[in-house]
C-alpha cells in the first residue's frame, strides 16, 4: 500500500499560501504511487491564542477572551475563503468553521462565569486549533484535486485521562487506527486528521502536550506500520543546533533513533520527545523536512547512523529549568534517603532531567516551575531545600563521547566564561549535559558550535549548504 504518514507543523498551515505548498507535496507524494496520511496541527500560533484566551476568560475577561476568539474565527475563515472558491463547498466549510467558533464562545463564556480553569476545560479549548485547521485542510486538498477526507482524530487516537499531556492507550489505537484509516485508504482517499487532539475511554477531549502533533504523526505512523514517517516543519531538517539561535547551524543529514530521541527530550523542539518510541518499536523511518524548501532532502532518523567522524551531532538546550538542592549531612548516605527525595517528585508527577550528588547535598533539574512551591515543601520535611530558575540545560549528542579521549576538557574549554552549575554524562553514551544560567545559553551554544562544528564530517552534515551561503561584508 505504500503507506506515507505526514505530518505537518502549525507554519505548513499558516495561511493559504502555506497550506498550497503543502497540498503541492501532497499531491506530489500520490503522484509518485504513495499513500499518504496527513496529521496537521492548529495554524501557527493558533494554540497559543487558545491558550490566551481561555486564561483571560478565567480571570474573568470576558470581553477580552471573546476577542481573541472572534479574531481568530475571521483568519480561519479567511483562510477557507482564499482556498475553497467553489459556492457549495465554500458555504459548507465556512458553517463548519462558524459552527466551531459559537460552540469556542459557549465555552469561554461559560469559563468566564466559572473563572476556573481546569486541565480538561484547557483541553476542550486548545482542542478548537487542530479541529479546525484539518478541516480547512482537507477541504483545500479537495479543491486541489487531492481526493481528501477529513477523520476526528479523536475518534482513533484514545488515551487516559491525564488531560494536557494524556497517554496514549497503544492497543487501542492499533486497533482502532486501521479500522479506520486503512479502508479509506484502500478506496484511493487521502485522511486528513488533526494531532495533538485525543480522546479518553469516556469520549472527553485530551491533548497530547504541546508540541504533540509529531506524536500524533508518530503513532498513526506505527499503528498502520506505515513505510516511513515524515515530519514537514519550517527548516531544512534536523539542525547541528537551533538555526534561530545559530544561524552557521548545518543540516544533519542521518541520525540515529537514540540520537534523536535524546536531541528532542532536552530542548529541540524541531522534534516532540516522544515521536521516536512508535517509530523504534516497528523500526520506521522518521524523516523531517522542510515544506518550505521540498526539494532538500532534509533529515533521515534510522536505527542504525553510519559512523561519524565529529565527535558531536547536535547541541540541544532546554530552558526555563530550575535546579533543587536539598541538603542534609546527616541523612545523605543513609539508606532509602535517596528514595525518599524521589517520591517526592513521584507525588508531584514532576520529571527529574538531572541529578548530581556530593558528600552533603543532592541537587535536581525540574522543568515544572509552578509545582517547585509545593515540591519544596514537602522536601523540607526532610532536609534543608533552596530552589533557583532561570537555569537551561545544555546538551551535546554524539554517538561514543565516552570513548573520546578530552572531550570534556575540549567542551569546557569552550565556554571557560561561562559559569556551569552541574555536569552529567548520560549513560546512554550519547550525550554529555550541563546547567547553566537561562541568560547565558544562547551565547554558549554558538561558542560550543564554533568550537565542534569547523571541520563536519561531508557524510552526515550537509556541509555543501554552508559553502552556498552568501557573505555580507
Ligand atoms: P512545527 O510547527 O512544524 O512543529 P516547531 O516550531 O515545533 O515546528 O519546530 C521547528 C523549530 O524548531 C525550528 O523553526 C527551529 O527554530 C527549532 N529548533 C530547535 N532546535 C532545532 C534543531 N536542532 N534543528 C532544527 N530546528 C530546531
Ligand atoms: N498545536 C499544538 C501546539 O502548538 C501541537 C503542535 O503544533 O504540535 O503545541
Ligand atoms: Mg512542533
Amino acid at each position: 500500500m505504500n503507506l506515507v504518514v505526514m505530518k505537518f507543523g502549525g507554519t505548513s498551515v499558516e495561511d493559504p499560501a502555506a497550506i498550497g505548498r503543502t497540498a503541492a507535496i501532497v499531491a506530489g507524494r500520490v503522484a509518485m504511487g504513495k499513500s499518504p496520511v496527513v496529521v496537521v496541527s492548529a495554524m501557527a500560533k493558533v494554540t497559543d491564542q487558545l491558550l490566551r484566551a481561555a486564561e483571560s476568560a478565567s480571570q474573568g475577561d470576558r470581553t477580552g477572551a471573546l476577542a481573541i476568539s472572534s479574531r481568530l474565527r475571521g483568519r480561519h475563515r479567511d483562510t477557507a475563503v482564499a482556498l475553497v472558491p467553489q459556492t457549495e463547498e465554500q458555504k459548507a466549510l465556512l458553517k463548519h468553521i462558524d459552527e466551531k467558533f459559537d460552540a469556542l464562545d459557549e465555552v469561554l463564556r461559560g469559563l468566564a462565569a466559572i473563572l476556573e480553569l481546569t486541565p480538561r476545560i484547557s483541553d476542550l479549548i486548545v482542542s478548537f486549533g487542530e479541529r479546525i485547521s484539518s478541516q480547512i485542510v482537507a477541504a483545500a486538498f479537495r479543491d486541489k484535486g487531492i481526493n481528501a477526507v477529513h477523520v476526528d482524530a479523536r475518534e482513533i487516537i484514545i488515551t487516559d485521562s491525564q488531560f494536557q499531556k494524556a497517554i496514549p492507550q497503544d492497543e487501542i489505537i492499533d486497533k482502532k487506527v486501521p479500522e479506520k484509516l486503512l479502508p479509506l485508504v484502500s478506496e484511493g482517499k487521502v485522511p486528513v486528521m488533526g494531532g495533538f487532539i485525543a480522546s479518553n475511554e469516556a469520549g472527553l477531549t485530551t491533548t497530547l502536550g504541546r508540541g504533540g502533533s509529531d506524536f500524533t504523526g508518530a503513532i498513526v505512523g506505527g499503528a498502520l506500520s506505515a513505510e516511513a514517517i515524515e515530519i514537514w516543519t519550517d527548516v531544512d531538517g534536523i539542525m547541528t543546533t537551533d538555526p534561530r539561535v545559530c544561524p552557521d547551524a548545518l543540516r544533519v543529514k542521518v541520525i540515529s533513533f537514540e540520537e534523536a530521541a535524546e536531541l528532542a527530550y532536552f530542548g529541540a523542539k524541531v522534534l516532540h520527545p516522544a515521536t521516536i518510541l512508535p517509530a523504534v518499536r516497528k523500526n520506521i523511518p522518521v524523516l523531517v523536512l522542510n515544506s518550505r524548501n521540498a526539494a532538500c532532502e532534509g533529515t533521515r532518523i534510522i536505527s542504525l547512523a553510519p559512523h561519524c567522524n565529529s565527535p558531536f551531532k547536535c547541541i540541544a538546550v532546554k530552558k526555563k529549568l530550575s535546579i533543587i538542592d536539598v541538603v542534609a549531612s546527616r541523612m545523605l548516605m543513609t539508606h532509602g534517603y535517596l528514595r525518599q527525595i524521589f517520591e517526592v517528585f513521584d507525588k508531584h508527577k514532576c520529571a527529574v532531567d538531572m541529578v548530581s550528588t556530593s558528600e552533603v547535598s543532592v541537587s535536581l533539574t525540574v522543568d515544572s516551575n509552578s509545582k517547585l512551591p509545593e515540591i519544596a515543601a514537602d522536601l523540607s520535611k526532610l532536609a534543608d531545600v533552596k530552589y533557583e530558575g532561570k537555569k537551561a540545560l545544555v546538551c551535546m549528542v554524539g554517538e561514543d563521547i565516552r570513548g573520546q579521549n578530552g572531550i570534556a576538557a575540549q567542551v569546557f574549554n569552550a565556554i571557560r566564561h561561562v559559569n556551569v552549575r552541574m555536569i552529567s554524562q548520560g549513560a546512554s553514551e550519547i550525550n554529555m549535559s550541563f546547567m547553566i544560567e537561562e541568560d547565558d545559553a544562547d551565547e554558549a551554544v554558538r561558542s560550543l558550535h564554533a568550537a565542534f562544528f569547523q571541520n563536519p564530517d561531508p557524510a552526515i552534515f550537509d556541509v555543501e549548504a554552508r559553502k552556498q551561503v552568501p557573505v555580507n561584508n
